[in-house]
């Protein structure tokens, strides 16, 4: 592991496998102008950091098609609303770190807020309705803070391709849009949902969970599965139905929302819709999840 900022700058840096951790902006273009200069491509992979298989499995992904992988880890403070879970989010910096270097990551860019963000900053992208639907409402101002700190990550990086998880699927939707909007010049890719063995779709907040809002946590995923074994079966409106009155019989688990969603737009689906997805949020115990699955993908 080398580390590369104003403080650091190991001059025998020689070995091209190693982890090059950058802080500054400067720093890190420098490094990522001699990949651009001779040609090669350059996969981003934005975190918050507490990495898990969820988050190498992207960086595994943009390995395949990209000669040099940035991984980012940046609590965003603009996307949280709320500053207690802001405060409280998990921060396992040294972990994360093993875990790059053992998934072969090229570099890791884990700049200061300052070196993101001066002070009285604005931000206000014009998003349209996706932005207050779902998490959205939930979350109020969350995805000004998110397309907000992609878009500088996306500038300082200038990745050919970014990878994001299906995860954060309304996530997904909205940077494509901001891409679209402001013609920025990558390619997005969204990844598959990692899972634990029983299901639960993996998360950096699952740390938090209790042993019992871990079992619990389950009816989000068994949730999801039963829904669509079903899908071809019952109508929309009744699965719906149905799926909310599992999740909400569950003890400790609070259900925000349950969705059957046209995957473009995420206005409830109808039988026509070309994409359909089924997205869920709940609290489990103090912990807020969120899951998904595809249900109908580009028909
Ligand atoms: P986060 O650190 O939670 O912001 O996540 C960083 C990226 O990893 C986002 O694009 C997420 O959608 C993605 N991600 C998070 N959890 C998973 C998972 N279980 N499977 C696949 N991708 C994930």
């Amino acid at each position: 592991m080398v580390i590369f900022n104003e403080l650091y700058n190991f001059a025998g840096f020689n070995n091209f496998n190693d982890l090059k951790i950058f802080t500054t902006k400067n720093n890190l273009q420098q490094h990522l102008l001699q990949i651009q200069d001779s040609h090669r491509t350059i996969g981003l992979v934005p975190t918050l950091g507490a990495l898990h298989q969820g988050h190498l499995s992207l960086i595994a992904q943009a390995q395949q098609y990209n000669d040099e992988i940035v991984c980012s880890i940046f609590v965003n403070p603009t996307q949280f609303n709320d500053p207690k879970d802001l405060e409280k989010y998990p921060r396992t910096i040294e972990h994360d770190i093993k875990l790059l270097e053992q998934a072969g990551c090229n570099v890791l860019f884990k700049p200061e807020v300052e070196e993101i963000y001066d002070d009285n900053e604005q931000w206000h992208l014009n998003i349209g309705e996706l932005e207050h639907l779902l998490e959205g409402k939930f979350r109020p101002g969350h995805y000004q803070g998110v397309t907000q700190v992609v878009y500088k990550l996306f500038n300082i990086v200038k990745p050919d391709t970014a990878y994001f998880g299906q995860k954060d699927y309304q996530q997904f939707l909205i940077i494509k849009k901001m891409v679209d909007l402001l013609k920025i010049p990558v390619q997005l890719v969204m990844c598959p949902i990692k899972r634990e063995p029983d299901g639960l779709a993996m998360s950096s907040r699952n740390i938090h969970l209790t042993s019992e809002d871990r079992k619990h946590a389950l009816i989000l995923s068994k949730t999801l599965n039963w829904v669509t074994s079903n899908f071809n079966i019952n109508n929309i409106s009744q699965l719906k139905k149905e799926a909310e009155l599992m999740i909400s019989n569950e003890p400790g688990v609070g259900l925000e929302y349950f969705e059957i969603a046209d995957g473009d737009t995420l206005h409830a689906a109808n039988q026509n819709s070309k994409n359909i997805v089924a997205l869920v949020a709940a609290k489990v115990g103090k912990t807020r999840l969120i899951d998904n699955v595809l249900l109908v993908h580009g028909r």
